[in-house]
């Protein structure tokens, strides 16, 4: 969001009834480092009253009168129908792109024209771009609060905010924990954003990937500097029994440049029941979908598999992200 033509988070420009005093009101959503240990407390506070609600009432009008443009330039399931339904639920609207070729991106606009454009119609843009960075670029010409969707191999903050909701929930704690990271570790961003933000906790982190799938050295070096101790293996048998959290991910088909590369590793990894049966017995199995193949669905029916309750825990965050921008929680 750009303060220098919005002014401060007080500006008398902000519309009048939003509470000023929210954390997040009027703020961009673009990456974990914004948040502290005290700020997920109080997203996953409203979270679990937007949980209740949901359950008890289905919807309710939070954020009646507020339009959310919703403008995807990468495929998306989860994180697209998720920040609708959670508009939704709040009583609010939804402007959809996520068929840019019916837009005018596919005439060409840019993304900055794209932004000032939709920030006319809207109260708050969430934009997935496959370039890392765009989100941020997004912000520096927008008056309306972004809310990155995942920027290409960069970050995914919302999907990182559910993940550790959901670590909360499964495990009812995070300090203590080892937590295994599987996959491709280079271009998911899930992993990227979800490491860095369990940097705020006393946890052990593993990596494990091909070889040539490694975690970014960049994110290995933030880990150092504030001591959370980390392995990387390529076998995950390594450090299946001491792990508390097994975060499994896609090989990121779309990110390689040569097919032959990615059929080499696609296969890597299968977690089947038989893996489970090393695994610990209250260990949660997480994956922020879509699996091609590296979960069997003969663990659906395992009580450590998360997966399922994870994605739903995306709405009920993904509302309390609106409500705290929205100036409303
Ligand atoms: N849905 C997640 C993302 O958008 C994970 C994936 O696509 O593999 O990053």
């Amino acid at each position: 969001m750009n303060h220098r033509r919005t002014g401060p988070i007080t500006s008398p420009h902000l519309p009048l009834g939003d509470r000023r005093d929210a954390p997040f009101y009027g703020r961009d959503i673009l990456e974990v480092a914004q948040f502290r240990r005290s700020d997920l407390q109080y997203v996953f506070g409203v979270a679990r009253e937007m949980r209740e609600m949901v359950a008890r009432v289905g919807s309710f009008d939070l954020l009646k009168g507020k339009i959310l443009a919703n403008l995807f330039y990468e495929p998306s399931t989860r994180t697209a129908s998720s920040f609708f339904a959670a508009m939704e639920r709040l009583g609010g609207s939804v402007i959809p792109i996520s068929e840019v070729r019916y837009s005018s991106v596919s005439k060409g606009e840019s993304l900055p024209d794209t932004v000032r454009t939709l920030e006319c119609y809207a109260d708050v843009i969430v934009l997935r771009h496959p370039e890392v960075g765009a989100a941020k670029m997004a912000a520096r010409y927008a008056r309306k609060p972004i809310i990155n969707a995942g920027d290409g191999i960069g970050e995914h903050p919302t999907q990182a905010l559910l993940d550790l909701f959901t670590i909360f929930e499964e495990t009812g704690q995070v300090d203590g924990l080892t937590i295994t990271m599987l996959g491709d570790l280079k271009y998911g961003r899930t992993v990227h954003s979800l490491a860095r933000l369990l940097s705020l906790f006393d946890v052990r982190l593993n990596f494990v990937s091909p070889d040539v799938l490694p975690f970014p050295t960049s994110i290995l070096n933030e880990l150092d500097q504030r001591d959370v101790p980390w392995e990387a293996h390529s076998d995950l048998e390594a450090v299946l029994p001491q792990t508390d959290v097994l975060y499994v991910t896609r090989v990121q088909k779309e990110r390689f440049e040569d097919p032959t590369q990615y059929a080499a590793v696609k296969d890597a990894y299968v977690i089947t029941p038989d893996t489970l049966s090393r695994a610990r017995p209250r260990m949660a199995l997480m994956h922020p979908l879509p699996r091609v193949g590296e979960i069997s669905m003969k663990v659906d029916s395992d009580p450590r598999a998360a997966y399922f309750r994870q994605m739903e825990n995306g709405l009920y965050v993904r509302m309390a992200l609106l409500a705290m921008v929205l100036g409303k929680a």
